[in-house]
Parts: C-alpha cells; structure tokens; sequence
C-alpha cells in the first residue's frame, strides 16, 4: 500500500521508529476520571501484525473497547505511546477529526449507520460527488465484496442484525482503510450467519492485505478467524500469541479458561490427580479420561447436553472435573469412575 505522508506523521516534534510492527503500544495506560478513578488500561505492552486479524479478547470491563479507542486515536494515553508504521498514533489535541486517517472504526451497535436511509445511500455517502462515475463503481464493488448488492434499495432499518454488520462494514471499508476496528462485530449477528460473515472478512483480509483489530468477550467466536490473539483481564495484557499457541499452552489460567473452559486446579488439587507441582495448572476437558470403575474415586455428579457431544461432570469431595463424553453413550449418574489426565499446562497465575 502507498506511503501516505496523511497515514504517517501528524505530530511535528515526532520522530519515525524504526523496527516496529504495523502498530505497536509500550507501556500504555488510560485512566478515566468519572466519579472514581478507573484505570481502563494499565501499562500494556502490545504489536499488531500488518495483514493479519488480532483479536482482543477478556471479560467484560477488562479494558478491551478502551484498547480499542485508544489505537485508533480517539483516547490519549495517560502513560506510554502508540505508534502507527513508527509514528505516534495522533489524539483530538493533534487533529481536528477523530480518528487516525488510515484507520476506520466500526462502533458497537450500529451507531454510524443511518437507519432510515438506504443501504445504498448509506455506503455511496462515505464518497465525494467529484468523480460519479467512481462513485458508483466503487459501491458497486463494495457491496459485492460484502455480498449485500441485492439489498442496495432497502432501508437499514429493515434488515437483520447480520446485514446491517455488512453494511457497516461496507461503510468503513468504501475508502480503503490500512486498518479495520471492530468492536464487539459479531454481537448482534445470530450465531447462524457469523461463521460466514466471519469467513468472508477473511476473504477480504486474505485478497487485500487490510489490517484487522477486534474486540470479543467470546472467544470461540474468534478463534477460527484470528491470526494473533491479546488477552486482556482487568486492564492488563495477560498474554499475546496465536490461538494455537494460547489454546494449548496458556501461561495464565484465565486464558485456559477463556478459551478452552478448561479446569482449573491447586497444586492440592491436582495432587489428588497424582500430579505433583506447585503451581495452578489447567486441564482442558478433552483431555481427561474416564471409566465406569467399582475402585474409582471420582462419582460421576451430572451430564449437561451439548450437541454433538456431552459435558460429563465428575467430583471427589475436594474436586470438580468437567470432561467431554464423544461419542455420546450411556452412563449412570451417581456411579464412580476412574479419572486419567492426558495432559495439563502449568501456569504463572
Ligand atoms: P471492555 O470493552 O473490555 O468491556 P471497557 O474498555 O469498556 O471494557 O472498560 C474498561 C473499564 O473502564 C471499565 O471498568 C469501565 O467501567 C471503565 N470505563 C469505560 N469507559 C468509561 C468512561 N467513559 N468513563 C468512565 N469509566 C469508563
Ligand atoms: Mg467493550
């Protein structure tokens, strides 16, 4: 993509750094002076690959929207800096118009949108009247791109919760932003059309090179289309890698659990399991093994249908595993089971 000199250094005294990923944070905090203090950010070290989706995942109020707004120039940060291609992201004291020009940001809740105006009118609109021609092909272009052509004439107002997304999509895109942020995009969208909204924003990614950075307090609703995910819990970056890597081998417990739901234990606890550390470790529930045995400690306590599989629920006293039972079979409740752990990770909190 050009160097836009529009996209780089907005701030005199600035400096470009060198070596850094497409946007990079260090040491980033925001505070918010309500009726209380609230530190929404708090000293957060991060990178953002260009051309690739990162996901910033945590519970809520865990700093993710402020992370968000932060990046893309709307917040100043109290403490650090971020830097967009090595130049500091410009605030409202640098800029007149909101928002970092390379960037667009698609708000939760439809906020942008227009919803008594076509979608049509909803996306051209984002456009100068100087070329029309441009004008029209571009939104042509646009609204196949986010498969909405054949709602062109209808009124926003009238669509679902996973068309108006695309629209708001085709809005923030029209203009080829560097970068996409999303907020909390999927939200408002049945679970049934997310898997393919969600492909087809990684079509776009995949053909275009667009940067993508979104928010979700699900995760498993991201996992699949993320490349690099950030944790966040209670205004910290937990962690950063790719869902793989987080899945699998989560420093943090939280993350296991955000994850994975995975089980959760204290060094006393797993002992009762025969594994000996001294740390919290975490055990998915795919990986525990479990057999109808008259000698076994574990009592088999409930069985919570999930669909295509079952949650198994398994109790000692001092202990409550959550276990995957796939194939589904029959098993008797109140029975004792032996319990086996495939693998655990171990973590640092
Ligand atoms: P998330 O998006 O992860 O749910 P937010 O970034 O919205 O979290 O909020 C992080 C923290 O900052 C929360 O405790 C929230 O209540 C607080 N907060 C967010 N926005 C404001 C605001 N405008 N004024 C005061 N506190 C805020
Ligand atoms: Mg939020």
């Amino acid at each position: 993509m050009a160097q836009q000199p529009s996209s780089c250094q907005y701030i005199p005294s600035d400096q470009q750094k060198l070596g850094l990923p497409l946007i990079h944070g260090a040491n980033v905090s925001h505070v918010f002076h309500a009726k209380e203090q609230v530190t929404a950010v708090d000293r957060v070290e991060f990178g953002i690959t260009a051309g690739k989706i990162t996901a910033i995942i945590g519970e809520s109020g865990s700093g993710k929207s402020t992370l968000l707004k932060l990046i893309y120039g709307l917040l100043e940060p109290d403490t650090g800096e971020i830097r967009y291609k090595g130049w500091l992201v410009p605030t409202r004291k640098d800029k007149l118009i909101p928002g970092h020009d390379a960037m667009k940001l698609v708000s939760q809740g439809f906020d942008d949108l227009n919803l008594y105006a076509k979608v049509w009118d909803n996306i051209a609109s984002q456009l100068p009247n100087t070329n029309l021609e441009r004008k029209v092909s571009k939104t042509q272009e646009t609204l196949e791109k986010l498969k909405i052509s054949h709602l062109a004439q209808q009124r926003v107002a009238d669509l679902s919760g996973g068309e108006k997304q695309r629209v708001a999509i085709a809005r923030a895109l029209i203009n080829e932003p560097e970068v996409l942020l999303m907020d909390e995009p999927f939200n408002q969208v049945d679970a049934a059309f997310r898997d393919a909204l969600q492909q087809d924003i990684r079509h776009i990614v995949d053909e275009t090179g667009l940067t993508i950075v979104l928010v979700s307090h699900d995760p498993t609703e991201v996992l699949a289309m993320s490349d690099e995910l950030i944790v966040m819990k209670n205004a910290k970056i937990l962690e950063q890698g790719t869902p793989e890597k987080l899945y699998y081998n989560p420093a943090h417990g939280y993350t296991a659990q955000l994850l994975a739901k995975s089980n959760i234990l204290s060094p006393q606890q797993a002992a009762s399991l025969g594994i000996q550390t001294e740390s919290t470790i975490g055990i998915h529930q795919e990986d525990i093994r479990f057999e109808q045995n008259s000698q076994g400690t574990f009592i088999l306590k409930d069985i919570r249908f999930r669909g295509f599989y079952k949650e198994v629920v398994f109790g000692n006293g001092s202990l409550t595993l959550h276990a995957i039972l796939h194939p589904i079979v029959y098993l008797p409740i109140g029975q004792r089971f032996s319990v086996t752990v495939d693998r655990y990770s171990t973590f640092m909190s």
